[in-house]
């Protein structure tokens, strides 16, 4: 058993992975992690070490497709819901940061925060400078990271400067006095909390600079053109749907290839492709190369309708409520019949004492009686406290069903959470040899 407290959630998973522990019990499922993909994770873990989870809210028949479907959803609803709150508490310190005021956090290395402003902090600044002037001046970072730690710079943590601490560092408008918050494609979007409305905070020349601003142009020009080329295929493992898209014309699956465009632009592509339709391969397929953010983006689109659809189904409402319910309706079945036996008990030890002629007896039949009674309360106080909570779950389902419907941005807000939920619920896309039709089978 746990519940919050993180070391403890280790702890749990580090004896799981022993096979100590037979049974994990907690309240809620959204307790287990917040996080779609960390549940998702945690599940398949505790699983894969014969290790049942019991969760409060948890579907009943997790076991079976249509329950690991519900339990999907479940998830996916915890994790919006989480992302809802967090997007409320970004859109408050937006309004925050609107007035130029620093929102919470440390600030970064060079600055200090005083009264909600940035001031420069004259300890650290030179190191900044160093860096900036050292790539500027066309220095590896293997050499800029020697001159900080030769002139004794060390970061917060006492340790020496690395490659991607230097390269955040370098990438920080703060530091040419631009004020900057909830930055597009900065990390806060990949941690999944932003929303489209919530927008990027920017106010130039708001902090005192630490380094002019063509000073930072140039060298994120230097640092743009060394990414270019050293990392050219950077993309290569990214495509969403390797595994689960086969080529209809020959049933082969397709995987995705990137190219590059020849011409000034260099620019990439990134295709699905069916190895038959290569001449190297035979060349025995039709199947068209198929454009991979244009067939991204539609599954995307498509899953999120019927997630939604499914969502605004009535009955698939009735039919979670009866998974979620089912096991409390069969505790208060349980108790209700204590209740009616009890019932019985009392009235049979209330017509004994009234017939007997004997007093003591009497009394002994009434003190049995009342005993009775008493279990038959608390018996009832359970039953009503059984009650509220199937009204709550009841409560809780008509939230998620028939609630507001996911926008793609929100079902799909990184590519992790893309490829989880499309592993939840796809079992394979399949597109004709034009890529005009995509059909995705669900899994159920
Ligand atoms: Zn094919």
């Amino acid at each position: 058993m746990f519940s919050e407290n993180r070391t403890e959630y280790l702890k749990m998973i580090a004896s799981a992975e022993r096979m100590e522990i037979d049974v994990v019990v907690v309240m809620k499922l959204d307790r287990l992690a917040r996080d779609l993909a960390d549940a998702a994770t945690a599940i398949k873990f505790l699983k894969s070490n014969r290790c049942t989870l019991l969760a409060g809210d948890d579907v009943n028949n997790a076991d079976t497709a249509e329950g690991e479907f519900m339990r999907s959803i479940l998830l996916a609803q915890n994790q919006f819901h989480a992302r809802r709150v967090a997007s409320d508490v970004i859109k408050t310190d937006c309004n925050i940061a609107k007035q130029g005021k620093t929102v919470g956090g440390v600030a970064p290395y060079g600055l200090k925060t005083v009264d909600r402003h940035y001031y420069i902090d004259e300890s650290e600044a030179p190191a900044i400078r160093l860096m900036f002037q050292g790539i500027a001046d066309g220095k590896s970072y293997q050499s800029v990271i020697k001159e900080l730690t030769e002139s004794g710079y060390r970061t917060r943590n006492g340790e020496m400067f690395s490659y991607s601490s230097l390269n955040a560092l370098l990438r920080n408008e703060k530091y040419c006095g631009t004020y900057i918050y909830n930055r597009e494609g900065g990390k806060k979007k990949k941690d999944r909390v932003l929303l489209e409305h919530v927008d990027e905070v920017r106010i130039d020349e708001h902090i005192e600079p630490i380094i002019d601003k063509a000073l930072f142009d140039r060298v994120q020009s230097i640092l743009d053109k060394r990414k270019n080329e050293c990392r050219p295929h950077m993309d290569a493992s990214n495509y969403l749907l390797t595994g689960k898209l086969f080529c209809k014309e020959c049933g082969g699956p397709m995987s995705g290839v990137s190219s590059t465009a020849s011409g000034r632009g260099k620019r990439k592509y990134r295709n699905y492709c069916c190895p038959k339709h290569h001449k190297r391969y035979g060349g025995t397929c039709l199947t068209k190369n198929i454009n991979a953010d244009y067939l991204e983006s539609a599954v995307k689109f498509i899953l999120t309708e019927s997630v939604n659809g499914y969502l605004q189904d009535t009955s698939a409402a009735e039919q979670i409520l009866s998974c979620l319910n089912a096991p409390l309706h069969k505790e208060r079945a349980e108790l209700s019949r204590r209740v009616f036996d009890l019932d019985g008990q009392i009235d049979k030890f209330l017509s004994r004492a009234a017939s007997t002629p004997n007093a003591i007896l009497t009394q002994r039949y009434e003190d049995k009686a009342s005993e009775y009674a008493k279990t038959q309360e608390k018996l009832k106080e359970k039953i009503a406290e059984i009650d509220s909570q199937i009204a709550a779950t009841k409560a809780m389902t008509s939230d998620m069903v028939g609630g507001k419907p996911f926008t793609v941005e929100e079902l799909f807000a990184s590519d992790e959470d893309a490829r989880l939920l499309i592993d939840l619920f796809v079992e394979r896309i399949e597109i004709d040899e034009t890529g005009d039709e995509i059909q995705i089978i669900f899994r159920q």
